[in-house]
């Protein structure tokens, strides 16, 4: 097979766990950049997205660690907490073969002592947010002279005004030798030209899956004015009945204000936007990937780089105001052969806009109007999440809950969707008809031996 990871120079352990991970081959972006990013070579590449273009540094970051040597000696750098935890989550899977490597999470919206703590016990690789790390490098907890790898996820967004200024600053305290790695859906030549300054001869892998047709199918809709919107997302949602659709809007206000009006109609909706505590953000989209809740209603927090899982719908409620941002968007579904839905909505004085987008996205643009639903049923979600009040601080493991639910509580174990086991709470996603009875079971039962707090969250 041409496109095995079998030809890559990695250890054997690797390759078993790639198999484990179900990766069989490698994706067009993987099979172009690989060879070069493993042999140390600077790197820009260009994919679309859900590409697979994490493994394709992750699987560098992991192979040139020395474990014995405790210090920070990889760093990637992300748009946003969630990505950043996303990745790191990612690289954790890749690095499971080889033992005791430490990789940290540094973002901001969490509390920095553990932070401190969990640096003073070294760390391998690092992967966070800009402004986190620059905090903790001034206060002297952060030491990254020995870093000799560095990637920047997004590296389009993360080299535009705003964070450009803290990059190069973190970069500075990097090795200079240091092998730099880049990584986007889409590039301008602004930022290929600030790229090609702070990289050594960097090899451009672009447009590696160019000729792999798409698998999101765009639609776009006329409204008369912004005020039609609630009504026509409606509409559509009952003509296409998405199991998942994430709506992105413009504002926090206005995320806020769809959200409600789809509460008010009954679908289970949640909002996720930077005026949200950091644990609210993290709940929401743990119940969303989990698949309890049907939409999730968000700014562009959430439009780069989050990876969940056969979402079949994005709605564009609102234009973005920098039309890249609509590819990042739209690139939430349709990810790794799966096929995906984009709805796009269009005030009728936006439709100058149409030459524009059929530029994007390489194709002729039809603008149709959505006609009235016809009132079907709302998709409920097909889980529910239970919240416990234990976790891996408790030891607790995967093991320990489904044996709980499928002998103390009854359920069958086809009735378990994810278990998130985090430090000191635990989501557990079940089936929406037996979850009531399955935590009142549940909670009256043990748990390793304890009785844990429960309760159903949506
Ligand atoms: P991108 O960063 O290009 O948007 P991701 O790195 O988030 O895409 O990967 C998208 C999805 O594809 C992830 O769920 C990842 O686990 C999966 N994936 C990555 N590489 C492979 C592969 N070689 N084979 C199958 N799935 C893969
Ligand atoms: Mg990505």
């Amino acid at each position: 097979m041409s496109n095995s990871f079998n030809q890559l120079p990695l250890p054997p352990e690797q390759l078993d766990n790639l198999k484990d991970l179900g990766y069989q081959e490698m994706t067009p972006i993987q099979q172009a950049c690989l060879p070069e990013v493993l042999a140390g070579k600077d790197v820009i590449g260009q994919a679309k997205t859900g590409s697979g273009k994490t493994v394709a540094f992750g699987l560098r970051l992991i192979d040139c660690l020395n474990v014995r040597f405790f210090a920070p000696q990889a760093l990637v750098l992300c748009p946003t907490r969630e990505l950043a935890g996303q990745v790191a989550g990612s690289l954790r899977k890749l690095a499971r073969y080889k033992q005791n490597i430490k990789i940290l999470t540094l973002s901001g919206g969490m509390p920095i002592g553990p932070q401190f703590a969990s640096l003073e016990k070294g760390g391998h690789i690092i992967v966070g947010t800009p402004g986190r790390i620059l905090d903790l490098i001034y206060k002297g907890r952060l030491d990254l002279s020995k870093v000799n790898v560095t990637v920047l996820d997004e590296a389009d967004r993360m080299l535009e005004m705003g964070f450009k200024e803290d990059v190069t600053e973190i970069f500075e305290q990097c090795q200079s030798d240091r092998q730099s790695l880049l990584f986007s859906a889409t590039f301008n030549e602004e930022i290929e030209r600030i790229a090609q300054t702070m990289m050594k001869n960097p090899t451009w892998i672009k447009g590696a899956d160019e000729d792999t047709p798409s698998d999101i199918t765009h639609h776009f809709y006329e409204v008369d004015q912004h005020e039609n919107k609630p009504e026509a997302i409606w509409n559509a949602m009952q003509e296409f009945e998405p199991k998942q659709a994430m709506l992105f809007c413009n504002t926090k206000i206005y995320c806020q204000e769809i959200c409600d009006f789809l509460n008010d109609k009954g679908v289970v909706a949640r909002a996720l936007h930077g005026d949200m505590e950091q644990k609210e953000r993290d709940q929401t989209l743990t119940l969303f990937s989990n698949e309890s809740v049907s939409v999730l209603v968000a700014t562009d927090v959430a439009a780069r780089g989050l990876d969940i899982a056969d979402m079949p719908c994005v709605f564009n409620v609102d234009l973005p105001k920098q039309t890249e941002v609509f590819i990042h968007r739209v690139g939430r579904t349709g990810r790794n052969k799966n096929k995906g839905q984009s709805i796009t909505f269009m005030t009728t004085r936006q439709k100058n806009l149409i030459p524009t987008y059929e530029d994007l996205i390489h194709q002729p643009i039809r603008i149709k109007r959505i006609s009235a639903g016809s009132r079907k049923k709302i998709q409920m979600p097909e889980y529910q999440t239970v919240m416990m009040a234990a976790g891996k601080r408790d030891r607790l493991r995967p093991g320990d809950i489904v044996g709980a639910l499928t002998q103390s509580a009854g359920v069958n174990a086809s009735d378990i969707g994810n278990i998130n086991i985090l430090p000191v709470v635990t989501y557990v996603a079940l089936k929406r008809d037996i979850a009531d009875q399955a935590v009142g079971r549940l909670s009256r039962s043990r748990i390793k031996n304890k009785t844990v707090k429960m309760r159903l969250i949506n």
